[in-house]
C-alpha cells in the first residue's frame, strides 16, 4: 500500500477526512502521541488498525471526539463524574471508560461492554474528526510492542506502506499517552497514568483507587483490569534495566562495555563515561514524558545492547514516566542502594 504525506493544511485535512470516511487509515497528530485513526463506528475499518499494528484483538481502542455532546450517542450512561471531569479536563490527554452503547462495534471495544473516550485538545486532531464527520478509534500509531511515535518520522518507521496517510504536525507536546480512568466500575479507578495526574483526578473526585498493575508487573493468572495491561509494551530492541537509588552515575561508571548506554536525567550526561541518551531533566517530569518515547527510540538508532536507565520518581507525571519505563524494561528493576 502507498502512505502518503500529508500536512496540517485545510485541503489535507479535508484529504484525511475523506480517506477516514471512505474505512481507510489516518495516523494524526495529538497532544500526547500521534494516533493511528479509523472510523470508530466502522467495524471493518477498525480491523485494519489491529492489521496495520500488529495489536491482539482484545485489546480495546479510545474513541476520539471533537466536542462534549459527540459522547452521547457513544455510551449508554453519562454520570455526573464524567461531566466533572470533562468540565475540568477536557479538551485533554484524559480517556474516561464508560458502559458503551449499540452504536460501538465489537472491533472497538474489543468485545467489552464498555468504551474508552477522550476529546484531544490539538487543533489538527480536532479539525481531522470534524472532516472526518465520525468519532475515530485511534490506538497510538506504532507496530505493537515497540515504543510509542511522538513524530510523524517515528510513525513513518513503524508503519510505511501499511496504512493510507500520515498527517504531520510536529512533535506532540504530553509525550505519552492520554491517563485512563474507569467510571464504568462504582469506584473511580486509574488504569493508566498519563497526560492528566493523579493528583488532578483526586482534585475534581475526591479519592481514586490506582489500579495494581500501574506500578507492578501483572501477577500471573491475574485478570487484567484493562486488557493492555497483559502486553508487552514500548521495548525498544535494547535490554533496558532500571537502576533505582542515589549512586546512579557511579554505577553506570563501574558498567561500561559494549553496547553499553544511559538513559538519563540531562543533568547526568556529562558525568558519565558511556554514551547516553537523555530524557528530560531530573526536577521536570513534563519534560521526561515528553522526550522518553524519542530517547528510546534514538538507543536503538545508536546500536545499544544494554540500557542502564535513571529510574524516575513516581509523583505527577512521574507516574506516567515510570509506568512506561518499567514495561520498557519489561520489570527489570536493579535496587543499588
Ligand atoms: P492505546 O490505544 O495504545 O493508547 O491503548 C489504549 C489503552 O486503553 C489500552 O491499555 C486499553 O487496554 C485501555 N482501554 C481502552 N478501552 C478500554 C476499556 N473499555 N476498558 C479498559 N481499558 C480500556
Ligand atoms: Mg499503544
Amino acid at each position: 500500500m502507498q502512505t502518503k504525506m500529508l500536512t496540517s493544511s485545510r485541503e489535507d485535512i479535508q484529504e484525511a477526512g475523506t480517506l477516514l470516511r471512505q474505512g481507510g487509515l489516518v495516523a494524526i497528530p495529538t497532544e500526547t502521541v500521534y494516533g493511528l485513526a479509523a472510523n470508530a463506528l466502522m467495524g471493518e475499518a477498525v480491523a485494519r488498525i489491529f492489521e496495520a499494528k500488529g495489536r491482539p484483538q482484545d485489546n480495546p481502542l479510545i474513541v476520539h471526539i471533537a466536542a462534549f455532546e459527540d459522547i452521547q450517542p457513544l455510551v449508554s450512561e453519562i454520570p455526573g463524574q464524567a461531566r466533572a471531569l470533562a468540565e475540568a479536563f477536557w479538551p485533554g490527554p484524559l480517556t474516561m471508560v464508560l458502559p458503551k452503547s449499540g452504536q460501538i462495534p465489537r472491533e472497538t471495544s474489543g468485545g467489552l461492554a464498555t468504551v474508552g473516550i477522550r476529546f484531544p485538545s490539538h487543533p489538527v486532531a480536532a479539525a481531522v474528526i470534524r472532516a472526518a464527520g465520525t468519532p475515530l478509534a485511534a490506538p497510538s500509531a506504532n507496530l505493537s510492542g515497540s515504543p510509542s511515535p511522538t513524530t510523524a518520522r517515528h510513525v513513518k518507521q513503524d508503519l510505511w506502506g501499511r496504512i493510507d496517510a500520515i498527517v504531520d504536525g510536529g512533535s506532540c507536546q504530553v509525550g505519552v499517552e492520554s491517563t485512563v480512568i474507569t467510571l464504568a466500575e462504582g469506584t473511580p479507578k486509574l488504569l493508566r497514568p498519563g497526560g492528566i495526574t493523579l493528583e488532578q483526578l483526586e482534585s475534581v473526585l475526591g479519592k481514586v483507587e490506582v489500579d495494581h498493575a500501574v506500578l507492578h508487573r501483572l501477577e500471573d493468572g491475574a485478570k487484567a483490569s484493562s486488557p493492555g495491561m497483559k502486553y508487552k509494551h514500548y521495548a525498544p530492541k535494547a535490554r533496558v534495566i532500571l537502576v533505582k537509588g542515589a549512586g546512579y552515575v557511579e554505577y553506570v561508571n563501574s558498567h561500561a562495555g559494549k553496547g553499553v548506554a544511559a538513559l538519563c536525567y540531562q543533568e547526568d550526561g556529562p558525568l558519565l563515561h558511556i554514551p547516553y541518551v537523555s530524557f528530560g531533566a531530573a526536577d521536570d517530569d513534563s519534560s521526561q514524558a515528553q522526550k522518553l518515547f524519542d530517547a528510546l527510540r534514538r538507543l536503538d538508532e545508536e546500536g545499544a545492547a544494554v540500557v542502564y536507565a535513571r529510574c524516575p520518581h513516581t509523583d505527577g507525571m512521574g507516574m506516567a514516566v515510570y509506568n512506561r519505563l518499567i514495561r520498557a524494561a519489561g520489570f527489570e528493576v536493579l535496587s543499588i542502594d
